[in-house]
């Protein structure tokens, strides 16, 4: 079964990948949050989508929670960089906490257009999936204006209040391929569907998938680094097995990768999520390496050099610490 491999091994590492600004914020918003307050500090939801993120900021004393009212009256909380609906943050502060929003000022923008499209009475088509936590905050910005749809096959069957006043949005994490699908076939139901002012897909989401498609046409394997839950890394594989890699694999770990996925395989495309550490890109080379591909060639589609200030209530409470 073990085919014989054939010419050189290498690895096609993607860039951009791995940390986006809104993602690096967030994170170190948490970290920022421990030494001004102290531990614990409670975060809502998952700070981003990535379990070792996740585990390491627990080891420093943030405590992760579903729901504010899990969090004792007067501690500090963190809204997470996907977004909350304005009743969140109502709860939070009926319950006396003292909120950070670490929102991504993408999400944000997202929910800008959500509110003033609903205030001149549009129905909001907003393109994402059901149940991830930035669809429901969104949505919760403007819940009687919104109609979800889920995917370009939604996008046949729904029925709106008033054809001519439609407008979609999205999730910023999406495919961006799958999403013109269903904006193309929510237009040919609804021609005068109205555009987002700008693109709601995020730069970094972009980014990241225009990248591993120019890797995935020469590779035999493509393997993303990233958590089940993280949008964008499950679209990168999507985005990989669609524009030609022969398979194609997420994991969480380096220690995840199975030995037959190389069986034969001469070239490994390789990149991350927005919400994925470096570090965990390079114990994967590292165990690559091991495996025989050590020569790593980057394939380079656009540099990024956006950075996000931190939030605001951090940035005030900090500038009182000098
Ligand atoms: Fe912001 Fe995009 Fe990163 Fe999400 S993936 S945190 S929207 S920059």
């Amino acid at each position: 079964k073990d085919t014989p491999v054939e010419g050189p091994k290498k690895v096609l590492l993607a860039a951009p990948r791995g940390y986006c600004a809104g993602v690096d914020r967030a994170v170190i918003a948490v970290e920022k949050a421990l030494e001004l307050y102290g531990a614990p500090v409670y975060v809502r939801k998952q700070i981003v989508h990535n379990t070792h993120v996740v585990s390491e900021l627990e080891k420093k004393g943030a405590i992760f929670v579903e729901e504010v009212d899990e969090v004792p009256t007067g501690s500090h909380i963190v809204f997470s960089a996907h977004g909350v609906s304005p009743a969140v943050v109502n709860a939070a502060a009926e319950r006396g906490l003292s909120a950070i929003d670490a929102t991504c000022p993408l999400v944000t923008k997202v929910h800008r257009e959500a509110v003033r499209f609903a205030r001149d009475d549009f129905e909001i088509l907003l393109i994402g999936h059901e149940g991830h936590e930035e669809v429901e905050g969104t949505a919760g910005e403007a819940p009687e204006h919104t109609t979800l749809v889920g995917s370009p096959d939604e996008a046949d069957t729904i029925t709106v209040r008033d054809p001519n006043k439609v407008v979609w949005l999205s999730q910023t994490t999406l495919s961006v391929d799958e999403t013109m699908e269903t904006v193309r076939r929510l237009r040919a139901r609804f021609p005068n569907l109205q555009d987002p002012p700008s693109d709601d897909i995020c730069y970094a989401t972009q980014n990241r998938q225009v990248a591993i498609k120019k890797v995935a046409r020469d590779s035999d394997l493509v393997i993303v680094v990233g958590s089940a839950n993280s949008s964008n890394s499950v679209r990168l594989v999507e985005v990989a097995l669609e524009y030609g890699a022969k398979a194609a694999y997420r994991v969480d770990y380096a220690n995840e990768v199975k030995q037959e996925w190389l069986d034969g395989v001469n070239t490994v495309g390789v990149t991350s999520g927005a919400s994925v550490p470096e570090e965990l890109v390079e114990e994967l080379l590292r165990d690559l390496a091991d495996a025989g591909y050590g020569d790593v060639e980057q394939v380079k589609t656009a540099e990024e050099d956006l950075l996000f200030s931190l939030p605001k209530e951090l940035r005030k409470d900090l500038q009182g610490k000098t």
